[in-house]
């Protein structure tokens, strides 16, 4: 058959649902030059007006997967879990669910990224520990997995390369904020290692992506219809993005707060998220019948902190000398402690988490061009998190730095919350779709 980009964007003009062969075609001639950047734009405008159906959407994520290189994890044994976020600010799970999931015998093979925008990224996370290497080869990682439950390695430009190069000119021409373009975008990702299992954690809210419900319910159930296409079991949990997520928030805090976690010394909101994810996998691989009695066995892990050195075992395997942790203090010392104080009485309510984000950017703990160097000590610690009483005068947020203070920093920190006159329930999980 005789394909070109008149027949395939007058098909899709007109309605009709387009043939992976089509889809494939049109990919493919853009990633060879043939079909241009404006042809593809007007192709994803097409996209972005007219949608995708379901099989379109897993024929598109099916293209962008074989663009690139895939794993191969057949010589690993048994269940295999993985797990994603969309992004959120202080958003350390991984580093919780990863250990977790490896402690009953399910392996954990994780592709991450770097920081993205005013969200943090996991591999910059990691590298707070000196010598962590993310640049691992597919049979060391493999490896890894092998002698200690769970790998995380950096996601190089040969994934999904086509969706790549159409992320970039979608970001160009305002086509970004598709439904279907995104959550293709987020499953080939997702879908070059072989993992049985995914639990997709899509925050909502201020700090994140999607800014309302309705949008992330239907981002999450293409995510899960196209997993359900490639034969892999995918749930979503909508999570709330309102606020930020724990206490901490910058790179060796956040590896930090995960521990004291794992340790039965975390905060509410990350002990909901981590142990529904785990309790999901847990039941999805038939350890536990169902989520409750999987939830229960991860709460006495975590009180127990059992499940700890499967973190540290990882990122030594990884070369990474986690000796730097033990005495956190001396090691991720800042210069600067700028203690935001409570201006009256009340409950904390943060009203802009994208905000504190940007701070923490600014702080020095990420990068706002490609080259920034970034201070794997600099973040925010919140001395009071989201409904906690405050008394005029309390510190509710510490800014951590080594650059010199600057007055907008304050700025930035007092618009992110309100002080509430009343106590105020905000539910963590706002819903689970399968
Ligand atoms: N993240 C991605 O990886 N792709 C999108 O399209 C949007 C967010």
């Amino acid at each position: 058959m005789n394909y070109s980009f008149k027949n395939i964007i007058t098909h899709k003009k007109e309605g009709k649902e387009l043939s992976k062969e089509e889809i494939k075609w049109i990919v493919n001639a853009f990633l060879t030059g043939e079909v241009t950047d404006y042809q593809m734009a007007a192709f994803l405008a097409t996209i972005y007006f007219k949608g995708m159906s379901a099989q379109e959407t897993a024929d598109l994520t099916s293209v962008y997967v074989d663009s690139g290189k895939t794993y191969d994890l057949s010589a690993i044994k048994g269940w295999k879990a993985d797990k994603h976020s969309t992004g959120g600010i202080g958003d350390k799970i991984s580093f919780i669910f990863s250990p977790l999931v490896a402690s009953y015998g399910i392996k954990v093979a994780k592709l991450s990224g770097r920081a993205l925008g005013q969200t943090g990224g996991t591999i910059d996370k990691l590298e707070s520990i000196p010598g962590w290497n993310s640049e691992l080869t597919e049979k060391e990682f493999i490896q890894v997995v092998e002698k200690t439950g769970l790998s995380i390695i950096g996601s190089s430009a040969n994934i999904a390369p086509a969706d790549k190069k159409i992320y970039a000119l979608r970001d160009v021409v305002e086509m970004v904020d598709s439904i279907p373009l995104i959550a293709a975008s987020i499953m080939s990702k997702k879908l070059v290692i072989d993992a049985d299992s995914i639990v997709l954690d899509v925050k909502v809210g201020s700090g994140a992506f999607m800014k309302d419900i309705p949008t992330a319910v239907e981002l999450s159930r293409a995510m899960v219809d196209i997993g359900k296409a490639h034969n892999r079991q995918v749930v979503a949990l909508i999570t709330d993005m309102d606020k930020p997520l724990g206490r901490m928030i910058g790179n060796a805090l956040e590896i930090k707060e995960a521990w004291e976690t794992l340790h039965g010394n975390g905060p509410e909101d990350i002990i909901d998220i981590s142990a529904t994810a785990v309790g999901i996998t847990l039941v999805k691989a038939g350890i536990f019948k169902n989520l409750e009695e999987a939830k229960k066995s991860v709460m006495q892990k975590l009180k127990t902190g059992e499940a700890a050195h499967y973190l540290v075992d990882m990122i030594k395997a990884q070369g990474g000398d986690w000796s730097v942790m033990e005495d956190y203090d001396k090691n991720f010392a800042t210069k600067n402690h700028i203690e935001i104080k409570a201006e009256k009485d009340g409950y904390m309510k943060f009203i802009d988490a994208q905000q504190l984000g940007f701070l923490a950017i600014e702080l020095g703990a990420g990068r706002k061009v490609k080259e920034d160097h970034l201070d794997h000590a600099a973040g925010i610690y919140l001395n009071k998190v989201s409904d906690e009483k405050v008394q005029k005068g309390d510190v509710v947020m510490t800014l951590l730095s080594n650059k010199e203070p600057n007055a907008s920093w304050n700025e930035m920190a007092k618009t992110s919350f309100d002080i509430v006159s009343q106590p105020f329930e905000e539910k963590t999980i706002k819903e689970i779709i399968e």
